[in-house]
């Protein structure tokens, strides 16, 4: 069986050749951590935004969007905190001249002490057969005992640098535990520095008259500057969300894991403003929502878990991520945060404005507390594409690569296939064409075999495939081709509507969620 690494280059390779994501300006050698889209992938793209955009303001009247400007003015990022403390804790390998994130290299540390732990259970579970006990192994083995240990030291140890921003305490840790580069295989590591991860340019003409500002890190703080431009123009009651889908930029470090870590990437984001007292019911409530509509997609609910933070950003008051099973183990997709009154107090004190809401039912007026949820389009193109990949093996000995991605996120819905090139087909074919063109993204295709055209489908995950030939001109009926099973059955030209409709109608998915 192929590695997961190996499942992953050919992800990768996959994503280019099928016009998916290609590196930034290829041609020179591409750009650090910056993709393109291509033709299949800015459609799945725009897919993932209109599921996730039509959820929140389709399917909440209290909810609605906006689209503010990448730049703003310099005094937000200090009154947000971005200026001041977002940074990431960096250390470069002298003999590698390898740059780091110290907290990634703990982070794997204690990752490999979990790896010991679960491969004794995993040899003794073997041992011992159906009596195992696991959690009693756990307890009592000594050696896990002594992994847990130590596991829990460094834990402890890296929690409280964190917590501090102790930079030599982390650097310690690295050195205590004899971390080494992977590249040189030493310990000739520098100081552990913070960096921080905000892109500036400059705005004005004159030098003098130059204003430093900065691309954004996220697009949050367009909505909070914003809240009670909406709040009033939109007549919103407390709770209310303000959603936006729109480009962040970071200077990350290490970018690597393709589009997993990019420096410029997309958000979607969902601020929701409520009652000061009130943020925990909520924070509940969009914590189970957004793993309903990760889950609706279907790719498999043990493919999710939370994660709840034990480091608190410097916003919020609780914290969990949404996590999926990447090739290369679970990683965040979505964040979702009680980031209290923080924001919208301190853009109050920056700004000198009265920016509170009056609640007509309390009498009151007050700074909302706000939950954010908080998901990147790339990771989920990334998510979405990792457990779509398939390779199979076909009756015969061939094999075909199959994206059997969720169907109402596919990026072409039907294939419109003439079986020949001639004998009134191809009209014939367009016209069907024609009939579903509007409704839903098709594509035509004549040439080659028949079965070559159905593969690069599969490839590009099209769940439908409608062959026409020349009983299609005396009975109006086609071959129906399902991407997943590849069966095949005749159907009638005037049912195709209804059945491509049936699989890939958002409103479907939408209906699964709100009636559970
Ligand atoms: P990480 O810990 O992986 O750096 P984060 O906790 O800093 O992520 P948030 O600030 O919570 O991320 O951002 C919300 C979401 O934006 C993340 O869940 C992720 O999907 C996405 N995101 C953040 N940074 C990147 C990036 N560099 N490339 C692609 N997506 C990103």
């Amino acid at each position: 069986m192929a590695s997961q690494e190996d499942v992953f280059k050919k992800l990768v390779a996959h994503c280019k050749e099928y016009g998916f994501v290609f590196p930034s300006s290829e041609i020179y050698d591409g750009l650090g951590a910056v993709y393109d889209y291509g033709q299949n992938g800015v459609e799945l793209k725009n897919n993932i935004k209109k599921y996730w955009w039509d959820s929140m303001t389709l399917l909440h009247g209290n909810i609605v969007g906006i689209d503010a400007a990448i730049f703003m003015h310099p005094t937000v990022w200090k009154a947000s905190g971005h200026v001041d403390a977002f940074n990431d804790p960096l250390i470069d390998n002298k003999d590698s001249k390898k740059r780091y994130r110290a907290d990634v290299l703990i982070e794997e540390l204690i990752a490999k002490y979990d790896d010991k732990i679960n491969k004794e259970v995993e040899k003794a579970a073997k041992k011992f057969g159906d009596s195992f006990d696991a959690e009693l192994f756990k307890k009592t083995n000594a050696r896990v005992l002594e992994h847990q240990e130590k596991r829990e030291e460094i834990h402890e140890r890296f929690k409280k640098a964190m917590n501090d921003n102790d930079l030599d305490g982390l650097k310690q840790i690295i050195l205590d535990y004899d971390v080494v580069c992977p590249i040189s295989g030493t310990k000739n590591w520098t100081d552990v520095r913070q960096f921080n991860l905000m892109f500036s340019t400059e705005m004005g003409s004159t030098s003098d008259g130059a204003m430093k500002i900065y691309l954004r890190p996220e697009t949050a703080q367009g909505i909070f500057v914003n809240y009670l431009n909406v709040q009033k123009t939109g007549r919103m009651k407390i709770p209310f969300g303000i959603a936006q889908i729109g480009k962040a930029f970071r200077n990350e470090i290490v970018a690597r894991q393709f589009i997993f870590r990019m420096r410029e990437f997309e958000q979607m984001e969902m601020q929701f403003f409520v009652r000061p007292g009130d943020e925990m019911k909520w924070f509940s409530h969009w914590k189970a929502f957004r793993l309903k509509w990760h889950k609706a997609l279907g790719l498999g609910d043990q493919m999710y878990r939370y994660h709840d933070h034990e480091k608190l950003a410097h916003y919020a008051n609780a914290a969990t991520d949404i996590e999926f099973l990447m090739p290369f183990g679970f990683k965040e997709v979505e964040g979702i945060h009680s980031r209290t009154d923080f924001d919208l107090s301190s853009h109050e004190k920056f700004s000198g404005k009265n920016i509170k809401y009056f609640d007509p039912e309390t009498n009151q007026s007050y700074t909302p507390y706000v939950i954010e949820t908080s998901i990147g389009v790339d990771r989920m193109f990334l998510s979405i594409m990792a457990a779509s990949y398939k390779e199979e093996e076909l009756e015969g000995g061939e094999t075909r690569v199959l994206l059997a991605l969720p169907p109402v996120l596919a990026p072409v819905k039907v294939a419109i296939l003439p079986l020949l090139k001639k004998d009134g087909l191809p009209e014939k074919a367009t016209e069907i064409m024609n009939e579903l063109k509007y409704d839903f993204k098709c594509v035509y295709e004549e040439k080659d075999t028949i079965g070559k055209r159905y593969r690069r489908m599969d490839a590009i995950g099209t769940p439908f495939c409608v062959t026409v030939d020349h009983q299609t001109i005396q009975d109006n009926t086609v071959t129906l081709r399902y991407r997943d099973t590849m069966k095949q059955e005749r159907v009638n030209v005037s049912d195709l509507h209804k059945i491509v409709g049936d699989q890939v109608n958002m409103k479907n998915l939408f209906k699964k969620i709100m009636e559970e």
